[in-house]
C-alpha cells in the first residue's frame, strides 16, 4: 500500500491565526465562533433552543443548580426555555399548574404508571381504554406486581364496590377508545375521593378544551399532543397535567430517572399549532356533526357512536361535561354485513385514508372487530339487538359535502342492496 504523501493530508491546525480579536487557529474559530447576533428579535413564535449542554457562568452557579434538582436550565433533557413555553401554554389551555412533555402520548401514560405505583398496588382501568394503555397495563401486572381490573366504563358510581384498599389509582377515558361511552366522570372522581384513590384521564379526544379535568376534581390529565395538539400529523409527543404540586414532583422525578425528553424542534411545531387549535377543534367539530348526523339517516348504519348524538351510551355525561365534541366517533354497522364486506366499504372510501393516528387535516377510517378487544365483558351494551361491525371515523378538515359523497358511494357501491 502506497504511503500517504504528507501533502494530501489536510491538516487544519497547521495554518496561522485566523484574523479574530483573540487570534485563535482555525479548528478553535470552528468551535468557539465570535458572533455579534442584535438582541431583541421579538417575533410571535418562541425562539427553538436546541441544547444539550447548558453553560454556567461560573462553577458556584453550576454547583447551585446542580443541587437544586427542582431548577430549571440544567440539562437540555430535562427542559428548555422552548420546551418550557409550550409546557406553560398548554397548562393554560386545560387549566392545569404543571405540565411534564414526554416522547408520545403513550409515553405520558407510562409516566402516570411508573410515578404512582409500587408493587402491591391495585389500578381500576376502563375496558374501552387506549388499546396500547390496556397493553401496559398487563405488562406491570406480570412483571411489576401491580393488579390492574378492567371496569365498564358506564360503572358510574358503582366503582366503590371496586375500590380496595391496595387500589391506588383509577384511570379515565372520555369518550373512551373507538367504542365512544361518556363515562360519569364525576360520579367516579367521587368514590375516588371517598376513599383517598388519585385519577388520571386520557383527555386527548377534547385536546384538553371541552372537558375541564381539573375543575371536575380529576388528579392528572393524560394528552397525546400528537393529535390535536400537532395537528399537522407529523409529530410524536404526549403531555401530562396536573395542579398538584405534589403529584408533579412525583411525576417530574420519574420522568427524569427514565431521562425522557422532547426535542426543541418538535417543540417549535407544536407551539407552531396552538394558536389554531381552537378554531380547529370547532371546525373538526361542525364537520363531524354533519357526517355523524347523515349516517343516522343511512339504513346500512345500525347506531352513531358520537358523543354529541343520542344514541352513543353516556350521552347525557357528554351534555353535562363538555363545552363541544370533536373529530372522531365511530360507527356500528347493521349485523348481516360481514366483517369483509365492511372492510371493502372502508377501502372503496377514496377521501378517507386508512391509517391509526388522528388529529391532523386528513379524514380516516378504521374498522375494528370489538368483541376481541373487550376482555371484560362490557360489549356489546345490555339491550342492543344489533352490533355489527365497528367503523371509526376520523373527520378532518375537507369539506364535509366531499366526503359525505365519499361515503355514499362506497356505502352504495359495498353495501348496498
Ligand atoms: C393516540 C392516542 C394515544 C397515544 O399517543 P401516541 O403519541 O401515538 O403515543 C393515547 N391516548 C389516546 C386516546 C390516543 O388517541
Amino acid at each position: 500500500m502506497p504511503a500517504i504523501e504528507e501533502s494530501a493530508v489536510s491538516d487544519p491546525t497547521s495554518d496561522k491565526p485566523v484574523s479574530s480579536p483573540a487570534s485563535h487557529y482555525i479548528q478553535t474559530v470552528a468551535v468557539q465562533p465570535e458572533l455579534d447576533i442584535a438582541p431583541g428579535f421579538d417575533s410571535f413564535s418562541p425562539a427553538t433552543h436546541r441544547g444539550s449542554t447548558v453553560v454556567f457562568r461560573n462553577l458556584a452557579e453550576l454547583r447551585a443548580y446542580g443541587e437544586r434538582s427542582t431548577t430549571y436550565w440544567r440539562y437540555g433533557l430535562h427542559a428548555t426555555p422552548t420546551s418550557e413555553a409550550l409546557c406553560q401554554h398548554l397548562a393554560l389551555l386545560e387549566g392545569a399548574s404543571h405540565t411534564l412533555l414526554l416522547p408520545s402520548g403513550l409515553a405520558a401514560i407510562s409516566l402516570v404508571y411508573f410515578a404512582l405505583l409500587r408493587s402491591g398496588d391495585d389500578v381500576l382501568v376502563p375496558d374501552n381504554v387506549y388499546g396500547p394503555n390496556r397493553d401496559h397495563g398487563e405488562w406491570l401486572a406480570r412483571d411489576f406486581g401491580v393488579t390492574v381490573r378492567y371496569y365498564d366504563p358506564m360503572i358510574g358510581s358503582g366503582i366503590a364496590s371496586l375500590i380496595q384498599p391496595n387500589t391506588r389509582l383509577i384511570w379515565m377515558e372520555s369518550p373512551g377508545s373507538v367504542t365512544m361511552e361518556v363515562p360519569d366522570s364525576e360520579a367516579i372522581v367521587a368514590a375516588a375521593k371517598a376513599r383517598g384513590v388519585l385519577t388520571a384521564i386520557d383527555n386527548t379526544w377534547s385536546a384538553g378544551l371541552y372537558f375541564r379535568p381539573f375543575d371536575m376534581g380529576i388528579d392528572i390529565s393524560v394528552q397525546a399532543l400528537t393529535k390535536y395538539q400537532s395537528g399537522g400529523s407529523d409529530v410524536l409527543m404526549g403531555a401530562v397535567l396536573t395542579r398538584d404540586d405534589a403529584l408533579q414532583a412525583r411525576l417530574k422525578r420519574t420522568r427524569m430517572l427514565m431521562g425522557w425528553g422532547v426535542s426543541a424542534d418538535d417543540c417549535h411545531l407544536v407551539l407552531r399549532s396552538l394558536p389554531s387549535l381552537p378554531v380547529r377543534l370547532a371546525a373538526h367539530d361542525r364537520g363531524a356533526r354533519e357526517v355523524a348526523e347523515w349516517l343516522h339517516q343511512r339504513p346500512e348504519v345500525v347506531r352513531v357512536l358520537h358523543p354529541a348524538l343520542p344514541d352513543c351510551p353516556g350521552h347525557a355525561h357528554w351534555r353535562r361535561d363538555f363545552s363541544g365534541a370533536s373529530g372522531l366517533f365511530a360507527i356500528i354497522l347493521h349485523d348481516k354485513y360481514s366483517r369483509e364486506q365492511v372492510d371493502a366499504f372502508v377501502e372503496a372510501l377514496r377521501l378517507f385514508a386508512i391509517g391509526w393516528s388522528w388529529g391532523g387535516a386528513h379524514s380516516l377510517a378504521v374498522p375494528y372487530h370489538v368483541p376481541t378487544m373487550r376482555p371484560a365483558g362490557s360489549w356489546p351494551p345490555a339491550g342492543w339487538r344489533h352490533a355489527g361491525e365497528l367503523v371509526r371515523l376520523y373527520i378532518g378538515l375537507e369539506d364535509t359535502r366531499d366526503l359525505i359523497a365519499d361515503l355514499r358511494q362506497a356505502l352504495e357501491q359495498q353495501l348496498g342492496g
